[in-house]
């Protein structure tokens, strides 16, 4: 049988992303569908780091499994870097991702262009039994628009301008943006990082 990894998320759309990532490796991505955790998660973490580390470890330890944690969220520059670790509970957690979205861009109503600038930020944790549990970062730098505009994708996506592109992150398809995103960057640098300590 595979090896197996446990990935710390219920989101599909992650899920494939690391096992097509992962897929010419000798490990199985499993996830939090298919194992029932007793331990509660508490994300207190003041940054991306903490908290990735802070889920991955408390799986690890419950487990004794390879775990890989994510943590998300977007930073805005003109608003101080917020929401940041603070983003899935932006406006509180029941807030329809619509108004969190509307709320940012009227925050930036009139601010000049050069100052609307933001960044997705992913850091992934590692925790492997026995060994010290590292994270990496990947991001990704844009612009906030001056409108809601797209349907892919998620969260903060529909106001997330890409430069490259000049279109919000919403309107990429999956493929595109997974090719530059904050998360896709971070599971690249991941699995380097994995082969290079001979563990992949
Ligand atoms: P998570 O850590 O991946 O669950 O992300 C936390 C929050 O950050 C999400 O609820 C989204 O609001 C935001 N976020 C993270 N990644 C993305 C992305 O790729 N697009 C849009 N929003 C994102």
């Amino acid at each position: 049988m595979n090896k197996q990894i446990i990935f710390a998320t219920k989101n599909e759309g992650k899920l494939k992303e690391i096992r097509e990532l992962f897929s010419d490796t000798d490990y199985e991505i499993i996830s939090l569908n298919d194992i029932e955790l007793k331990s509660e998660i508490i994300e207190n973490g003041t940054t991306f780091e903490e908290n990735a580390m802070i889920k991955a470890n408390t799986i690890m330890e419950e487990t004794n499994t390879m775990v890989l944690a994510d943590d998300s969220g977007l930073e805005v520059d003109f608003l101080g870097k917020e929401p940041g670790v603070y983003s899935a509970r932006y406006l509180g957690e029941n807030t329809p991702q619509n108004e969190k979205n509307k709320h940012i861009v009227e925050l930036l109503e009139g601010v000049e262009y050069s100052l609307r600038t933001a960044r997705f930020v992913c850091s992934i944790a590692c925790a492997i039994p026995g060994r010290e549990t590292f994270t990496v970062r990947g991001t990704i730098e844009g612009m906030i628009s001056n409108e809601i505009v797209g349907e892919n994708g998620f969260g903060y996506d529909p106001i997330f301008m890409v430069p490259k592109y000049n279109k919000t992150m919403a309107q990429l398809n999956m493929e595109e943006k997974n090719e530059i995103s904050h998360r896709g960057q971070a599971l690249r640098l991941m699995k380097q990082q994995l082969k290079n300590e001979g563990i992949l």
